[in-house]
């Protein structure tokens, strides 16, 4: 989300339809659910129930569906046919994941769209349908809203669309009646993006970027493994974890204490084990992971490894990179990868002279 110093002057230009601001923000509109461009022609809704995002992609993500007035995915004047037939595709049935073969059948040209979509706004189509199915699912864990049995008798919303988006990531929600476990599911907002939490009453079981590809069959795979069900809730572990999340963002520290669950192959576990002792501010190569581990040719296992890790940051898998200095990858996207290796390069000075200062107004005050 947009930082609180941009907002009135974002709600300004909002009530104004100033054309200057046109991509530099997209508002969420809390009572009906869209979100729209600046200059949108519709009634302008209340400062208090605006929410104001970068890109359209956090907009979706945050569960608000395009506005049917502005059109905020299509360029001002000119509404690409394109994207107006995937667009009303993916609000028809907001829970698909899309093949070649769906694109045939609305005879849309698949890199067509994919250009159309990336050039416009920052992301493919596949990737806009993912962030309005993800946004649609996670809509109840954001809002914190607890699911009681009454919701899960009765469903949770008359729109079948949300739904099923929602159970094909959580399960369906009925059965957890039935179930013997029962995980939850908290949404955090974090310096480089909203996460997702789940956990059980005891241990973190996953924490994730909310748009990390593949973030779907991560979900699925831990509910199917821990025959869980995942409704919406917060647990100690997650209190914990969001207040060491924002200890860490804030330069104060790097450690993390919160208990953690770890649900991997042995091997996948000795990795993990290994990752959490690289020091922050500090990088791996892969081969050297592999050879602390006496298995200096299995890098390319090390490497799967470290993609499979649940849980972002607490397990630094951000700390290996390629042997010849090259970052490699990382589920979250690389900018996230830069961002976090850079931020653990300085904390130390930064908690030094925060230190120091606390320090001198201390020998102020007495
Ligand atoms: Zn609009």
């Amino acid at each position: 989300m947009i930082s609180p110093e941009y907002q009135q002057e974002y709600y300004q230009a909002l009530l104004e339809k100033k054309t200057e601001y046109e991509g530099l923000f997209y508002v969420g509109v809390k009572t009906t659910g869209v979100f729209c461009r600046p200059t949108c022609p519709a009634r302008k809704p209340k400062f208090e129930n605006c929410e104001f995002y970068a890109t359209a992609q956090e907009a979706l993500l945050a569960s608000y569906r395009p506005c049917q007035r502005c059109r905020p995915l299509s360029h001002p004047n000119h509404v690409s046919d394109v994207v107006r037939i995937l667009v009303e595709a993916v609000e028809k049935e907001p829970e698909k994941r899309w093949r070649e073969e769906d694109f045939r059948q609305l005879s849309v040209d698949e890199s067509t769209a994919r250009r159309q979509f990336k050039k416009r706004f920052g992301m493919t189509f596949v990737e806009y349908a993912r962030a309005r199915r993800m946004g649609l699912a996670l809509k109840h864990i954001r809002s914190g809203q607890t699911v009681i049995d009454t919701q899960l008798s009765t469903g949770y919303e008359s729109s079948s669309g949300f739904r099923d988006a929602f159970a094909r990531i959580m399960g369906a929600a009925p059965t957890l009646l039935t179930e013997d476990r029962v995980l939850k599911a908290s949404w955090i907002d974090t310096t480089l993006g909203p996460m997702i939490a789940v956990s059980s009453e005891e241990a973190l079981y996953l924490l994730e970027f909310v748009d990390r590809r593949g973030l779907e069959r991560e979900v699925e795979r831990l509910r199917i493994k821990t025959k869980s069900a995942i409704i919406p809730g917060m647990t100690e572990p997650i209190r914990l974890i969001e207040q060491e999340l924002n200890t860490y963002f804030s330069g104060k520290s790097t450690t993390f204490t919160t208990p953690l669950q770890l649900l991997g192959s042995p091997f996948q576990q000795q990795v993990w084990d290994q990752l959490m002792k690289i020091p922050a501010g500090e990088t791996r190569s892969y081969a050297q992971i592999a050879s602390a581990l006496g298995k200096p040719s299995a890098f390319r296992a090390v490497a799967q490894a470290n993609g499979a890790n649940q849980l972002a940051i607490v397990i630094p898998c951000h700390r290996v990179i390629n042997s010849n200095g090259e970052l490699g990858g990382y589920g979250g996207g690389l900018t996230r990868k830069t961002w976090l290796l850079q931020h653990e390069r300085t904390p130390l000075q930064a908690i030094q002279s925060s230190n120091a200062l606390i320090h001198e107004q201390g020998e102020y005050n007495s």
